[in-house]
């Protein structure tokens, strides 16, 4: 059972969280409960640290993240004993967690669950602070923003559950987020592809890591509200998935940048030694373009996405190899996001993207970049226009349910 940030933000929701694992350990199961850090207690660390550092030392950082969700994880604990339970907590490094040590986005390389055997063998719940691991140097490391819900299924997949729930403030993976676009539908079961590409799309009601986990050793991930009981969104393989509609879901993220390169020699070797740069800076990139303009022979264009918050790191990373390569300028535009259609029916069905297009030629909007795969198709758009995007989309593909029930009100998010 994984809880994230809005449902233990308070002293009453950690109580019923407690309950809640409680109420599922008297039914007869044994537990191993994730909690994330309370509310925006993750934004504030990184405030805290921004405010004494324009470039804070990533070890350091890790440091200081890890903190909130082992706060919430101490407290679960105690409501849990005042339940009159046995529950111990655990940071990610009791918990057996081995990371790699690239900080604040380490991956997972092993997980060293003995300790939880032994104490789910001696009848305790157990609680595990989400979202951080130990490094092959014994250092503390991050799991990247989300992470949490890669430690719960990762400690899911270690100890062989029956299923990885995942408690959050909105009832399940809805056809768009709920706060966009307020007919959205819930899904009752996706596919883990389907619910790969809604998570590598911005659908961040799951971290995209803890989807390919799940899919890559089999785990069954139910997401649900933890305000009310009832079936959320289940997330498993494909042969126990039904029939697919042509359209799933309309997915969005706000927070892209767009890097271009001008003038830039079109030999080959080139592009390899770009790209290597922005990965070893651990870059993630998204999107990618690159054309020769007709006018300038041998001359390329290469223009890329990375997540805004990859942004500092890939200039700096670029500033290295621009000298060396001899490319023109890089141009940074730190205002994009994207939006996407995801749906495994689209495969067979030719005109999708002539909707997609069309129907964002309707609302005004320009699309900076596209780019497909058999299951997805994603444009990149301005930040501000993202909205109005999803919900023209949500409409024309006709996804809507007409009325769903919000938790959390509209606006008030939890990082
Ligand atoms: P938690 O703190 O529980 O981990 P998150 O804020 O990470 O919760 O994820 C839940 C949020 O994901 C929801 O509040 C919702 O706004 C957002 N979201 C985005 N896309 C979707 C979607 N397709 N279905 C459900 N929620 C979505
Ligand atoms: N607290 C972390 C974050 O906000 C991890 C998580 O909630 O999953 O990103
Ligand atoms: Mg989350």
């Amino acid at each position: 059972m994984k809880f994230g940030g809005t449902s233990v933000a308070d002293a009453e929701r950690i109580k019923r969280a407690a309950r809640r694992i409680v109420a599922a350990r008297e039914n007869g199961s044994r537990v191993v409960a994730v909690l994330s850090a309370r509310g925006k207690t993750t934004d504030e660390l990184i405030r805290m640290a921004e405010e004494i550092s324009a470039a804070p030392d990533p070890r350091e950082m890790d440091m200081l993240l890890s903190t909130g969700e082992r706060i919430s994880c101490a407290l679960c604990a105690m409501a849990i004993h005042d339940l009159g339970h046995r529950a111990i907590s655990l940071t990610g490094s009791q918990a057996g967690i081995v990371t790699d040590s690239s900080h604040t986005k380490a991956r997972i390389l092993d997980v060293r669950a003995d300790r939880i055997r032994t104490a789910l063998e001696e009848d305790l719940i157990v609680l595990v602070a989400g979202f951080q691991g130990v490094s092959t140097n014994s250092d503390v490391t991050t799991l990247g923003r989300g992470g949490s819900d890669t430690t719960a299924v990762a400690l899911a997949a270690a100890v062989d559950a029956d299923v990885c729930e995942i408690y959050t403030d909105v009832s399940g993976v809805f056809s768009a987020d709920p706060r966009i676009v307020p007919d959205a539908r819930k899904l009752p079961i996706l596919s883990f592809e389907e619910m790969l590409e809604m998570a590598s799309s911005g659908a961040k009601v799951l971290q995209l890591r803890s989807v390919e986990y799940a899919r890559n050793h089999r785990v069954r991930i139910h997401c649900r509200s933890s305000f009310e009981d009832g079936p959320g969104t289940f997330v498993v393989g494909e042969q126990e998935t039904m029939e697919h509609p042509l359209i799933t879901a309309v997915t969005h993220s706000t927070d892209e940048a767009r890097v271009t390169l001008q003038d830039v020699p079109d030999h080959p070797g080139v592009a390899a030694r770009i790209f290597a740069a922005l990965a070893e800076a651990n870059c993630n990139v998204d999107m990618i373009i690159q054309n020769e303009p007709i006018e300038r022979e041998g001359r390329a264009e290469v223009s890329f996405t990375v997540p805004r918050e990859d942004l500092r790191p890939a200039r700096e990373a670029l500033e290295a190899v621009v000298a060396e390569l001899g490319i023109g300028s890089v141009d940074t535009e730190p205002e994009m996001g994207k939006v996407s259609i995801v749906g495994a029916g689209m495969k067979s069905h030719p005109g999708v993207a002539a909707k997609v297009f069309a129907t964002l030629a309707e609302e005004g909007i320009n699309i900076e970049m596209i780019s497909t795969s058999p299951i997805k198709i994603s444009c990149v758009i301005r930040d501000d226009r993202v909205p109005d995007a999803v919900r023209a989309l949500h409409a024309a593909f006709e996804l809507g349910s007409g009325g769903i029930q919000v938790e959390r009100p509209i606006g008030e998010q939890s990082r």
